[in-house]
């Protein structure tokens, strides 16, 4: 399954009925998501930008970041913000036991209480899925990927792969992290000027 794509084809929607990929609403709403975070200055530039549009946003942090920078973490759970899991080490499910998976992500929810998940790289196996979603977590995946990370597309193409293609209801992932943060600082203010004057709310995503 290859999940570089800006959007998820149908098809794979299908195959995955048990994660989330976009939420379900008639009214104009659309669901920012950050990964890998927090970062210093990044993750604080990025509150500071949605405090500027009003806008709220879910925060998939990594449980070593958070342990390491909790005064960050602190600060998007008092603006009232989401978060979720994205475990202690950002592992790669393919490539890990299912036991050493569901004891990282144990650990991440010792620093992050929540039970909204979203896998790293997108990959997870189906038991270690399984596994999460009987101890009652929503696995969190996403309709649209800025590739704010990708250095190989430029900040413009980033800033239009979500513009180009969000609708309502859309789950759309950005990095509050070093290496997506050029691209990520150029489109962000962008949609969210953008959608906001299209009358657009931004919100967070719900347990
Ligand atoms: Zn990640």
């Amino acid at each position: 399954m290859n999940l570089t794509p800006v959007t998820i084809p149908k098809i794979v929607k299908t195959m995955f009925p048990d994660f989330i990929w976009d939420i379900k609403t008639r009214e104009k709403t659309l669901y920012l998501t950050f990964d890998d975070g927090p970062t210093p200055e990044i993750t604080e530039w990025v509150l500071d930008c949605l405090k500027k549009h009003d806008a709220k946003a879910t925060f998939f942090c990594i449980g070593k970041n958070v342990k390491l920078f909790p005064e960050i973490y602190n600060r998007i759970i008092d603006e009232e913000h989401g978060v979720g899991n994205h475990t202690f080490n950002h592992l790669k499910g393919w490539k890990t036991k299912t036991p050493d998976y569901l004891y990282d992500a144990h650990n991440a929810s010792v620093e992050i209480k929540s039970k909204l998940f979203r896998p790293p790289y997108g990959r997870i196996k189906p038991k270690q899925a399984k596994s999460l979603l009987k101890d009652n977590y929503k696995i969190i995946m996403w309709s649209i990927l800025s590739l704010d990370w990708d250095k190989n597309i430029s900040a413009s193409k980033c800033y239009h792969n979500v513009v180009d293609k969000a609708t309502s209801g859309s789950i759309i992932v950005f990095h509050d992290s070093k290496k997506a943060s050029h691209n990520m600082m150029y489109a962000l203010p962008k949609v969210l000027d953008y959608f906001s004057k299209k009358g657009y709310e931004f919100k967070r995503i719900l347990e």
